[in-house]
């Protein structure tokens, strides 16, 4: 789904304030005090830090936390082809420790990704020529795809090392600002939107005890997604030529059943978090 949709539906009838950074936070028994870093404040009952990777509620409350750089970069782009590896088909190709994947996204648009092992910094003065130099060697349909392409993105790929708490009193944390991940398994918004929905389903009177049922729901699921992205992106990325043949067997002897077994617990989603949380 293109994201600017997504964040279309979830903002349809709800109150946005843009322009209201967050800059730090104090809180005692009766509430929240939020500071903005042009000099307002809000207060609250409850806080929700949902800011992202950089999260700065995540850093009042736990200091600076350091991410972790996976030691390859991804080009991604939005290209005006309609389902180029086939109708629904994902497709993904590896090469020496650099990959290319396309996800058709609806209305004739294809979203691709692709990585390359790199220093961490670089910066591109034309990406799509960028991308072009890099990925050439992979096959049709890469080239139909850049071709097309309308809209490019360069990001070093990093995540957040599992962290043991999201949360203290009446403040908690949520997707990336809690476990941002790489994003090797597609999660990282899937896995947002699971914690919005436990977190709705926890809300009760005590807001400090429902932030608290809230994160034990969550945390275990979120973390095996942060540690599975990241072997799996590691894996994508090798280079060695002995590592990469094990990799195409491996992957060619794996039996479809233990595919599916594993798509299913990727997509089993929340019914024991809900249980876990007091739900049936
Ligand atoms: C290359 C790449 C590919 C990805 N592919 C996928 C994929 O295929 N599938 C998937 O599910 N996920 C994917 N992700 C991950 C996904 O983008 C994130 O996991 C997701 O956006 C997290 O949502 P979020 O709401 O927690 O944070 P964000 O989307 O980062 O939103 C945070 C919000 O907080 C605001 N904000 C930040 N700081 C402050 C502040 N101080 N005060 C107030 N507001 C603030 C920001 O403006 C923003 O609106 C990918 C990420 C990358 C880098």
């Amino acid at each position: 789904m293109h994201r600017g949709e997504l964040s279309k539906v979830l903002a349809d009838g709800v109150d946005i304030r843009f322009g209201a950074q967050v800059s730090g936070l104090e809180q005692d028994e009766g509430g929240v005090r939020v500071a903005l870093a042009d000099g307002r404040e809000l207060e609250a009952e409850a806080l929700t830090g949902a800011d992202g990777i950089h999260s700065a509620v995540r850093t009042a409350l736990f200091g600076e936390l350091p991410l972790r750089y996976a030691g390859y970069t991804c080009w991604r782009g939005l290209a005006r082809v309609d389902q180029p590896a086939g109708p629904g088909v994902l497709s993904e190709r590896w090469g020496v420790g650099t990959r290319f994947g396309m996800v058709p996204i609806g209305r004739d648009l294809t979203y691709w990704f692709a990585t390359e092992n790199t220093p961490a910094g670089g910066v591109d003065g034309d990406a799509l020529a960028e991308a072009r130099v890099r990925f050439e060697g992979f096959a049709e349909p890469v080239g139909t795809l850049l071709d097309a392409t309308e809209v490019i993105l360069r990001n070093d790929i990093v995540d957040l090392a599992p962290i043991p708490s999201w949360g203290r009193g009446r403040v908690t944390l949520l997707g990336d600002a809690a476990h941002a991940m790489t994003p090797n398994m597609g999660q990282g918004a899937g896995q947002s939107i699971e914690d919005a929905i436990v977190l709705a389903v926890c809300l009760g009177e005590d807001l400090g005890a429902s932030f608290r049922s809230y994160e034990a729901a969550r945390m275990k699921r979120a973390r095996q997604f942060v540690d599975r992205s990241w072997s799996v992106g590691a894996m994508g990325q090798w280079e060695n030529g002995l590592a990469r043949w094990a990799r195409a067997w491996a992957m060619r002897l794996t039996p479809e059943s233990v595919m599916a077994s594993q798509l299913t617990q990727v997509f089993r989603v929340l019914v024991p978090e809900l249980r876990s949380a007091g739900h049936r």
